[in-house]
């Protein structure tokens, strides 16, 4: 502030020349808008990218931009910001189009190219500007790039230095958070608030001030830190400075603020501080304010590096000419800020050299800087001189990496990064100096590689086991980085055929010199097979040294295939060097690393561990097959298109180390019969397989434009066809298994909807897409980028399908597209000698059939092949010319029998025998396919050549014979198979069933659908219509005997009186689901008074059951040994488990369902008391007073217990005074009818629900023990009605077992209670309630009727009845209690919903009162308006009043049924079994009500009155009709969980804006939505942690104690995932109920497709919460995932 009026005010005056609120506005006024957005993201900020349109994935909108965009309507992706970064709207280079929203758009109307901004200025103001932006900026600089601590620069230095220093901490890497704190706690003294108040700012800003004072105070806590933070690592930086400089520097940074917000005004004021800053300074080179910036950059601080990165952005970035300058600037400055980065130890997000993105992702600055800057070749360059280690040939080695060189290692990757920035957008023309300087940054990458060619090489290891895994993984890093990278490479030289050519050339040259010394030493061995020879080196990949890296021959091999497509190879073969190919160089190392997999596949490398596997399966995978396997079976095609196949093969052989086996003709008969060693045979029969499966490949892999006559499409729907061979994929799935291009695309979506359909999801689960049918044919089972386990999955498949649709199981290979012209040679390979050879003699093996020297897996490759040449040879004869002669005569080889040394049968003969093999049945329907495909090829033939040949009639007749004889055995087989198929579909149809039967029992997810078992069945179904809930009047219902069994001992028994208890397992909960008032907070527990239940039912009791009943005694076994069991665990493991044994805690011993009491099971306890049941009863006035006089008895009688020896007599005396009323019997106690284990569950329960109800100790002797027994029954029945009117479910409809089962064991124990409680303390309880509606002197603070649940009223004064009128021999009924108590709050009810409820007016007004109801209701009103003084408003019209009333009470109404309904056990009416209307008439009479409530008043009409007038006088209703208070109204609202927005990102939004509530506009790390009452809270971090019962908890638990007593549902921002917590030790995540358009959730917003909410999983999640099941929830799935167990949830 003082800053502000001091320095910055006057410099304002001075550059405006007049007050600036004037000046600036008018500034701003003339600025023409900028028509780039440029919005800096904050932390957490959506940003959206546009699939379609972005240049490129780094083009960003900010969320207002997007929405104005064109691009919403597109294929957008959406994520949150880092921080940093700007939004590139308006960008015309960063979008293919669209580039403005609609805001951004208006002001581009107006631009004139290249207009000076300063023209719109005087000249005055721009002298003055400069003046200032020279003056502040250069002081700015100066001062936060001094380094000394103790004197300032000369011009500043103070003539008298004050002896004050402060303590300065600096910001690293290295320490975590709670070693700053604990070693700041110790260096300053502080408190442990004080000590992560400082980490926090520390981590914040980078730098915070710990200790103010003298120099040796100050140098006294930097010494303590600095010892305690050295010991593994290098001390905390700390800087004792002189309070001079930091306070200078402070000023240097609000200066550079100020600037930011100054140049905000206009544009022409921005472009002068860019000349400030670029401006030379007097050391010449390098020394212009921004350099000095840049070059300082590592060693400022956090804080002051975002200052002026900020300043950056608004200022370099934003004016189109100088961010060009400094574009140059900054890649001049590459190198060192590089190296400074690099020893730097702070994230890259903190570094001025992330600004890389925002200048090199700009096509035009990119392409200037390679060409003026030479920027590719300064960065490869740069990027090399980081990684110095090499080996003895000068390639990278990571072996023996020390920390600091990984440390470096990972920090230099980022240069990868900026090299695929300057390479991502490509040239659309090329000039001499483009082609130049990309060929010198193609050079120097060729150098790059080559130190990468042969890296980490191996060599296989015999007998020991490697002693340690060598280091692999930083080889691939590498690699993996630089994927794209090659691609892109490739990329750009494919758009220019001079450019291809040279690369072409260098490439090659470089390869020849990574090789040269390739062919020398040992002489070279000759092989020879069939008659052909060929000479080779010896080498074997079993003894000599290998690598996986050939980057060197994978980027020729790329490029070899773009002369192929380009044409360039036809068009200029004289600029190509193809004559000085040597293809068996080409091949030879692409050729070892592919045996070598097979040899590990093989087991032969068993040795050397697992770091070879690992290696073996990244070659593979889909991260780096791309250039890496994928470019050595073109390299593989590109050697084998160049040279004979047969000497192709033979090498190939020698390299597998097979070359014995084929050539010596007799091999395999003596492998048989010798004894050789198993392992061996096994090991060769691995590696022909695997050889074969090389053959097929390379063959058959033509999907790569270029290779085949394919375009990029057909490439991509070739791997989505094989994924979804395997199974179904959920779209994420999909992508998971195709590979991304540089733009992070795989191309799926173009071509997805050709070959697949898509399935949506149910409530669980994802969205699927499965194969189109017609795709199947497309399906080759040595798709080459299957991995073993796909290729076994896809096989079953396929055969399955091919099953299902009644066709054979043949697999044969597909029809292939043909060669490009520069690799068609390659089929040759097929109808080869030596390959002939190796068919033959594997065919022969397996019509010998001898012993294990062949494989199954070998003759189906080799079924396969001959498939393939078939269809070649199809495919020849189809597309055929005229007069063109087929040279691709595989069937004429195959025909000719072996010739003579051998005198073999020919393949064919051979094939014909091994179609009956009876140990071939797999592979019979493939070897029919050939032979039909052989048959028909032939006949093409025959038909194409003059003379049919009629000698092969024989053969077809004899053939058709057969075909009939195998027609026939086929079918009968296909008969048993069937049947047999429909067995197993039966058994595993049953299977199926029992799970899901079972998934509902051990579920139990409380679902009130009519599909679960309707329980009422079991109660006797009575003709009656009108069936009476309670009263006098009830209707009788003949007991039942009820057996249960026992789910421990498995024994049945009866439930009665006096035998041993059964219980349920129950769970009780604290419970605000019903809350209207989540601020309320109880205070004291121990003294708090629970009698009177707030209509606001702030915080209730809740009790929920699985229904699973135990004898009390097993369940008092097993609980006592889950208990020592889990005493001994946690002693041994000190692990929490998902329940707390401590707590009482236990699972259902068959459900596992979380509990932690048992309720016992009783019969109707009613039946056991109502000893009489006389005709004669009094009406409600009569019973009123008795009851009054009774109330009065024992009170005096209290009075007197409690005032023993004080004139006793007199007291006494007072008794005799007080009539007694007759028949009231003070001295009669009642005897306890149940059996002593029955007695000790009600005291189990009851004192369970008062401990967690309360949170209190436990302690059965408290006389809340039994109001709490009350409140939870009432609580449970008001929350299961809630949710069935929520849901439109009738009141009596089929409810599920334990859910009934729980309500009515909950009700009858509630009602029993009293019979272990002390007497007087019930007859206590029920004097107050009673008091609260029957005025009694002796009760005077009671609360008034607006304050009182009518609900938790009634059922506590039923309840607590028994008690007194146990004592009363007078001959009133307990049924005749429970009736007028239920009138008279019914009344107090209604009274209650005229006073709160009616007082809205409502439109349309009934203009006369009709109805009997209408016209009583009028009259109660106004007597009413008449006690409360005319305070109530004009009396609205009778309809209305009815109609509230009406709606108002009728849950209240509801519950009471079900309450009764429970406790007397009178069946419920069929019409409320329905759906449908309100049913308020039946509800009436089983109720025992008039149907016209009113009347209730009238019929009583002589004690109603006063009690009215009682009612209507309290203070507080006064208060309340005079507007002083508020009060609940009826119905009350239902509770839902907060309303979410249909589209995530809006949520995203809102969290970006929300900063954490205690460090002062910080952003929050981990924004949390609670979805109960839509709080934002700062959760999982140090600044909102709160104390709660003496722990340090996180905002999330902390809030759940205060919203939802404990239990919490919430929904992490940034994760999009949902977080159930109860408790503070247990919690579990929750899939978020939005989707993206695939149908699937995007935990952690990985994906960034856009998401919208899926209703019925929200809704979900709402029942879940209704229902009190989310602690059920969390413990199933902490028992199905037990690392759930271990997270901290109470730090979230
Ligand atoms: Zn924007
Ligand atoms: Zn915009
Ligand atoms: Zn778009
Ligand atoms: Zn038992
Ligand atoms: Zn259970
Ligand atoms: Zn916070
Ligand atoms: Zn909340």
């Amino acid at each position: 502030m003082l800053a502000q009026h001091v320095l910055l005010g006057p410099m304002e005056w001075y550059l405006c020349g007049e007050d600036p609120v004037f000046g600036f506005s008018k500034l701003e006024q003339t600025n023409k808008p900028s028509h780039l957005c440029g919005r800096v993201f904050k932390v957490g900020e959506p940003t959206y990218s546009c699939r379609d349109c972005a240049v490129d994935p780094t083009c960003v909108l900010c969320m207002e931009c997007f929405l104005g965009s064109v691009h919403r309507d597109h294929r957008y992706r959406m994520t949150t910001s880092g921080g940093g970064g700007f939004c590139d709207c308006g960008d015309t280079e960063a979008w293919k189009e669209g580039p403005y929203c609609q805001k951004h758009e208006l002001n581009t109307s107006e631009i004139e190219e290249e207009e000076d901004p300063l023209v719109h200025l005087s000249e005055d103001m721009i002298a003055r500007t400069y003046n200032i932006f020279a003056i502040m900026f250069r002081y700015a600089v100066a001062i936060l790039t001094w380094e000394k601590e103790n004197e300032l620069p000369g011009d500043l230095e103070m003539v008298e230095k004050s002896d004050t220093y402060y303590c300065m901490l600096f910001n690293d890497e290295v320490h975590t958070y709670e070693q700053v704190i604990y070693t700041l706690q110790k260096a300053v003294n502080c408190t442990q608030k004080e000590a992560i108040g400082f980490a926090t700012t520390v981590d914040r800003d980078g730098r915070r001030s710990v200790r103010y004072g003298d120099f040796q105070y100050c140098e006294q806590a930097k010494s303590v830190i600095v010892r305690n933070t050295s010991r593994q690592t290098k001390p905390l930086k700390v800087q004792v400075m002189h309070s001079s400089i930091v306070a200078h520097q402070n000023f240097g940074l609000k200066v550079l603020s100020w600037l930011g917000s100054i140049i905000g005004y206009s544009d022409g004021l921005r472009r002068i501080l860019c000349q400030v800053g670029l401006q030379e300074g007097p050391d010449g080179e390098n020394s212009s304010l921004v350099d000095r910036l840049m070059l300082s950059d590592s060693k400022l601080w956090k804080g002051a590096r975002s200052v002026y990165h900020q300043l950056f952005m608004s200022s370099l970035l934003m004016d189109l000419k100088y961010k060009k300058l400094f574009a140059i600037r900054f890649a001049n400055n590459y190198e060192r800020l590089q190296s400074d980065y690099v020893t730097d130890d702070h994230d890259r997000e903190f570094s001025i050299t992330d600004l890389s993105v925002q200048i090199f992702t700009v096509p035009s600055l990119a392409r200037m800087l390679i060409t003026e800057e030479n920027l590719m070749t300064i960065i490869i360059k740069t990027f090399m001189d980081h990684l110095r280690h090499r080996d003895a040939q000068g390639r990278f080695q990571f072996e023996r990496y020390t920390a600091l060189q990984a440390f470096k290692f990972r920090r230099v990757q980022s240069l990868i990064l900026d090299l695929k920035y300057v390479l991502i957008s490509k040239p659309t023309e090329w000039s001499d100096e483009l082609r130049q300087k990309f060929l010198e940054g193609f050079d120097a990458f060729l150098e790059l590689l080559k130190c990468m060619q042969g890296m980490d090489p191996i060599t296989r290891q015999v007998g020991q086991h490697i002693e340690m895994e060598p280091e692999w993984e930083a080889a691939f890093t590498l690699q993996m980085k630089l994927t794209h990278v090659i691609s892109m490479m490739q990329d750009w030289c494919a758009l220019d055929e001079k450019v291809l050519i040279e690369a072409y050339k260098k490439c090659l040259a470089v390869l020849m010199q990574c090789h040269s010394g390739f062919t020398d030493g040992e002489q070279p061995i000759t092989l020879s097979i069939c008659g052909h020879s060929v000479e080779t080196i010896r080498y074997c990949v079993s003894q000599e040294k290998v690598s996986i890296h050939l980057p060197v021959s994978r980027l020729l091999a790329g490029l070899h295939v773009l002369l192929s497509k380009s044409e360039v190879a036809y068009k200029f073969p004289e600029l190509l060097p193809l004559s000085e190919l040597s293809p068996p160089m080409l091949i030879e190392h692409p050729l070892r690393c592919l045996v070598l997999c097979a040899q590990v596949h093989a087991g032969m490398w068993r040795r050397n561990g697992f770091s070879l596997v690992n290696q073996i399966y990244y070659y593979h995978n889909v991260k780096c097959r791309r250039e890496m396997f994928d470019k050595d079976i073109v390299m593989l095609q590109t050697g084998v298109s160049m040279m004979d196949p047969n000497h192709f093969l033979m090498i190939m052989l020698s390299r597998f180390e097979l070359y014995q086996i084929f050539s010596t003709p007799d091999y395999g008969k003596r492998f048989s019969s010798e004894i050789t060693h198993k392992d061996i045979v096994q090991q060769n029969n691995t590696l022909i397989e695997e050889m074969l499966y090389l053959i097929i490949m390379l063959v058959g892999e033509r999907f790569s434009p270029g290779v085949g006559q394919v375009n990029a499409t057909d490439e991509i729907k070739r791997e989505i066809i094989h994924q979804l061979s395997i199974r179904p994929m959920a779209h994420s799935e999909l992508v998971k298994s195709l590979p991304e291009d540089e733009n992070k695309e795989t191309g799926m979506e173009s071509v997805i909807e050709a070959v697949a359909c898509f399935k949506k999801p149910g409530l669980t689960g994802r969205g699927m897409y499965e194969l189109k049918p017609e795709c199947a044919k497309e399906f080759n089972l040595y798709f080459y980028h299957f991995s073993r386990a796909e290729q076994s999955k896809a096989e079953e498949a396929q055969r399955k399908l091919k099953r299902q649709n009644r066709e054979d199981t043949a697999l044969p290979p597909p029809v292939l597209p043909p060669f490009c012209p520069l690799f068609a040679s390659l089929v040759n390979i097929l109808q080869s000698d030596v390959m002939l050879c190796v068919m033959g003699t594997i065919l022969r093996w397996a019509v010998e059939h001898n012993g294990y020297a062949w494989s199954e897996s070998m003759l189906q490759r080799v079924l396969h092949l001959i498939g393939m040449a078939l269809q070649e040879e199809k495919q020849h004869l189809e597309n055929v010319m005229e007069e063109h002669v087929v040279t691709f005569t595989f069937t004429q080889k195959i025909s000719k029998p072996g010739e003579a040394p051998n005198n073999s049968p020919s393949i064919l003969a051979m094939l014909e025998t091994l179609q009956n093999a009876p140990y071939l049945e797999v592979h019979k329907d493939m070897i029919r396919w050939i032979l039909k495909t052989f048959n028909a090829i032939k006949n093409m033939r025959e038909s194409s050549s003059t003379s049919p040949v009629a000698e092969t009639e024989g053969t077809i007749m004899e053939e058709s014979s057969r075909d009939k004889d195998k027609a026939e055995r086929k079918r009968k087989a296909e008969i048993a198979r069937l049947r047999r198929e429909k067995i197993m579909a039966q058994m595993s149809e049953m299977q199926r069933h029992f799970i899901d039967e079972n998934k509902e029992l051990f579920q139990q997810t409380l679902e009130l659908d009519a599909s679960t078992s309707a329980v009422f069945d079991n109660s006797p179904v009575v003709s009656d219509m009108t069936l009476t809930a309670l009263g006098p009047a009830q209707t009788w219902v003949p007991e039942q005997r009820q057996f249960v069994t026992c789910i421990l001992c498995q024994e049945e028994q009866e439930v009665k009186v006096e035998s041993r208890a059964m219980v349920l397992a129950a769970f009780v909960q604290r419970s605000t689901v019903l809350s209207k008032n989540r601020s309320k907070f109880v205070q004291d527990p121990e003294k708090y008074d629970p009698l009177f239940t707030q209509p606001d039912l702030s915080c209730g009791t809740h009790t929920g059951s699985c229904g699973h009943v135990m004898h009390a005694h097993c369940w008092q076994r097993y609980f006592d040994s889950v208990q020592a069991k889990e005493q001994r665990r946690q002693q041994r493991l000190r692990l929490h488990t998902s329940y707390d044994v401590e707590n009482g805690e236990f699972l259902c011993p068959l459900c596992e369902c979380l509990s932690n009491t048992v309720i016992p099971l009783l019969l109707p306890p009613r039946n056991i008391f109502n000893r009489l049941n006389f005709s004669d009863q009094p009406n409600l006035t009569q019973w009123i007073r008795t009851i009054s006089q009774q109330i009065k008895a024992l009170q005096v009688l209290r009075k007197e217990e409690s005032t023993p020896n004080t004139a006793s007599s007199r007291n006494s005396e007072n008794v005799g005074e007080l009539q007694l009323p007759e028949g009231f019997r003070l001295d009669f106690h009642p005897k306890n009818p149940y059996s002593e284990s029955i007695k000790e569950m009600l005291t189990t329960f009851g004192t369970a629900t008062y401990k967690v109800g309360l949170k209190v100790h436990p302690n059965e002797e408290d006389p809340r023990v039994p109001i709490m027994c009350w409140s939870s029954c009432a609580y449970t029945i008001q929350s299961i009605e809630r949710i069935l009117s929520d849901e439109d479910k009738p009141l009596f409809g089929p409810l599920p077992c334990r859910l009934d089962d729980c309500l009515r064991s909950l009700t009858r124990f509630a009602a029993a209670h009293w019979t272990v409680a002390s007497l007087s303390v019930v007859q206590g309880h029920f004097s107050k309630l009673f008091a609260s509606l029957v005025p009694n002197e002796n009760h005077e603070d009671l609360p008034c009727i607006l304050d009182i649940d009518m609900f938790h009223l009634l059922v506590a004064l039923v309840l607590a009845f028994p008690a007194l009128q146990c004592q009363d021999f007078s001959g009133i009924s307990l049924g005749t209690g429970d009736l007028h108590i239920f009138h008279l709050v019914t009344m107090a009810h209604i009274v209650q919903i005229l006073l709160t409820s009616c007082t809205e007016d409502n439109g349309m007004d009934q203009e006369n009162p009709t109805g009997e109801e209408e016209l009583a209701v009028l009259t109660l009103y106004k007597t009413l308006r008449q006690y409360t003084g005319s305070a109530l408003k004009e009396t609205p019209s009778g309809w209305h009043l009815w109609r509230s009333v009406k709606a108002g009470i009728m849950p209240f109404l509801k519950c009471s049924a079900l309450f009764f309904h429970y406790l007397n056990g009178v069946p419920s009416p069929a019409e409320l079994e329905a759906t449908g209307t309100s049913h308020f008439d039946h509800l009436c009479h089983y109720l025992s009500l008039p149907n016209n409530l009113i009347c209730l008043f009238q019929e009583n009409s002589e004690i109603m009155n006063s009690l009215i007038e009682s009612w209507c006088h309290n203070n507080e209703v006064k208060r309340y009709l005079e507007g002083e208070r508020d009060a609940i109204s009826y119905p009350r609202e239902p509770n839902k969980l907060i309303d979410l927005p249909e589209d995530y990102s809006s949520l995203i939004n809102q969290a970006s804006n929300f900063s954490c509530p205690k460090s002062g506009g910080d952003k929050s790390r981990a924004p949390t939505l609670c979805l109960v009452c839509g709080t934002l809270l700062c959760s999982q971090s140090y600044c909102c942690q709160t104390e709660l019962e003496g722990e340090d908890v996180g905002a999330c638990t902390a809030h759940t104690y205060s919203c939802g007593s404990g239990v919490g549902i919430f929904l992490r921002v940034r994760e999009c995932q949902v977080l159930f917590l109860a408790g503070k030790t247990k919690g579990c995540f929750y899939a978020p109920p939005y989707l993206d358009d695939y149908g699937e959730t995007d935990q952690g917003l990985r994906r960034g497709n856009p998401l919208h909410l899926c209703k019925e999983r929200f809704k979900k999640i709402q029942k879940l919460w209704q229902q009190h099941s989310i602690t059920e929830e969390i413990g199933h799935a902490q028992e199905a995932n037990q690392t759930l167990v271990g997270i901290d949830w109470q730090h979230l």
